[in-house]
C-alpha cells in the first residue's frame, strides 16, 4: 500500500481534509461557474482532488476534464442524482472511479440510462412546476425560469426561485423556497423522479460507487434515517457524505457511528454553487474522530488518489505560500497603519 501523506488513512485523529473535494457544481446544472471557471477556482483553493457533481447530467464533465488536465487537478467524475424516496426527495452521487467515457459511450449502460431517464424527468418536471407557480400568480412560469437559467438546458427550483424574485413574488431566493420550493411546497414536485432503490442499483449495476448525499439535509427522525440507510445498503450503497458544507457536530457524530455499525465509508464535499456564498471549494466542517472507513480507501477509489498524489502535494503546498505571503503583507500594512 502507498503512502498517503495528504490524506489519513484513518479518521481517528481527523478534523480538517485538505486538499479534496467530493462534491461540487458548474453550470452544467445549476452551479455559477463553468466547468473551466471551476478548476480554476479549486487549483486557487488548494484542491487536487475534486469530483464534479451536476444535478442529473455529466454534460460539464469533458470541459473540466480539459481544464483539470491542463491544471494538473485530479478529477473525478460524477452526478447527484435526484430520486424519490417516501414522500421526500433524496439525492445519491454516482462517483464513477474508472472515468466517465464507458458510461456515456455505452448506451445500455444502466448508469448511463439512469442519467437519460433523469434528463427526461427533469424537463417534465419543469412544466408541472410551471403549471403551478402559475396557479398561485407566476405568469409565464416556465419562460421566466428558462430566461432566469441563462440558455442552459438544465432547469431546477433555483431557476425557479429567481423566477419569483424577479416577479416581485418574494424577496430573495430564500424566502422563494421557504413559501414555493422548499420540502413540501407546492413547487417541490417528486413524481417524475424515480425510486430512491432504483436509481441506487443503477449507479452499482452501470459501474459506478453510490454515495448518499447529505442525509442531516433531508430532517428525518433518527429511525426514518436508519431506514434510508438500510435501504440504501441493501440496493447496493456503500458511501455516505458524513461531511456536506456546514452541519452540526453533534449530528455528524451521531451520523458517524451510524456509518461505522454499518461499514459505509465516509465522503466530504461543498456542494459548492457559486462564489460569495458561504461555501467555497474544499470548505466542509471537520470530520468526527471515528472509526469509519474514508472513501479515499475504498479499493476501487485508491488508484485514483495514489495517481493525483504528488499534484495533490505541489497544489496545496503551492496555496499554503500564497496564503503565508498573503499573511506576512497584511501583517505589514497593520504595521504601516499603526504608524
Ligand atoms: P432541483 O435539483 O431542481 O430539485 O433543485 C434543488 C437545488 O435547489 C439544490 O441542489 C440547491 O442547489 C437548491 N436549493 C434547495 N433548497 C434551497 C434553499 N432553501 N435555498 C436555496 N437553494 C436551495
Ligand atoms: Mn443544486
Ligand atoms: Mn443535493
Ligand atoms: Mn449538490
Amino acid at each position: 500500500m502507498t503512502a498517503m501523506t495528504t490524506l489519513p488513512a484513518t479518521l481517528a485523529m481527523s478534523g480538517k481534509i485538505p486538499g479534496i473535494d467530493l462534491h461540487m457544481h458548474s453550470k452544467a446544472s445549476d452551479g455559477a461557474l463553468s466547468p473551466t471557471e471551476l478548476m480554476h477556482l479549486c487549483l486557487e483553493r488548494g484542491l487536487g482532488r475534486v469530483a464534479l457533481t451536476d444535478h442529473d447530467t455529466v454534460n460539464g464533465v469533458a470541459e473540466a476534464r480539459q481544464a483539470a488536465d491542463e491544471l494538473g487537478i485530479g478529477l473525478l467524475p460524477a452526478a447527484e442524482l435526484s430520486t424519490q424516496w417516501t414522500n421526500i426527495g433524496v439525492h445519491v452521487v454516482a462517483m464513477m472511479p474508472e472515468g466517465e467515457q464507458s458510461i456515456i459511450q455505452d448506451e445500455h449502460n444502466p448508469l448511463r440510462q439512469m442519467l437519460d431517464t433523469l434528463w427526461e424527468a427533469r424537463s417534465t418536471r419543469a412544466y408541472t412546476i410551471a403549471e403551478r407557480l402559475e396557479r398561485k400568480g407566476l405568469t409565464n412560469a416556465l419562460e421566466r425560469a428558462r430566461a432566469c437559467a441563462g440558455g442552459r438546458l438544465a432547469i431546477g427550483r433555483p431557476h425557479f426561485a429567481a423566477a419569483l424574485v424577479e416577479a416581485g413574488m418574494v424577496d430573495d431566493i430564500k424566502m422563494a423556497f421557504k413559501r414555493y420550493l422548499g420540502a413540501g411546497k407546492v413547487g417541490d414536485v417528486r413524481l417524475h423522479w424515480p425510486e430512491f432503490s432504483d436509481v441506487v442499483r443503477a449507479i452499482v449495476a452501470g459501474g459506478g460507487i453510490a454515495v448518499l448525499a447529505h442525509p442531516l439535509r433531508y430532517e428525518l427522525t433518527r429511525r426514518r434515517l436508519v431506514l434510508l440507510l438500510d435501504e440504501f445498503m441493501a440496493a447496493g450503497g456503500e458511501a455516505v457524505e458524513l461531511c456536506n458544507g456546514h452541519q452540526n457536530d453533534d449530528s455528524t457524530r451521531d451520523l458517524a457511528r451510524l456509518l461505522e455499525e454499518r461499514q459505509l465509508y465516509a465522503s466530504v464535499g461543498s456542494d459548492f454553487h457559486k462564489p460569495g456564498g458561504p461555501l467555497a471549494p474544499g470548505t466542509f466542517s471537520p470530520l468526527p474522530r471515528c472509526r469509519v472507513a474514508p472513501i479515499w480507501t475504498h479499493p476501487r477509489l485508491v488508484p485514483w488518489i495514489d495517481a493525483t498524489e504528488a499534484s495533490t502535494q505541489r497544489i496545496i503546498t503551492q496555496r499554503q505560500a500564497l496564503e503565508a505571503s498573503y499573511a506576512a503583507n497584511q501583517h505589514d500594512s497593520t504595521k504601516e497603519g499603526d504608524a
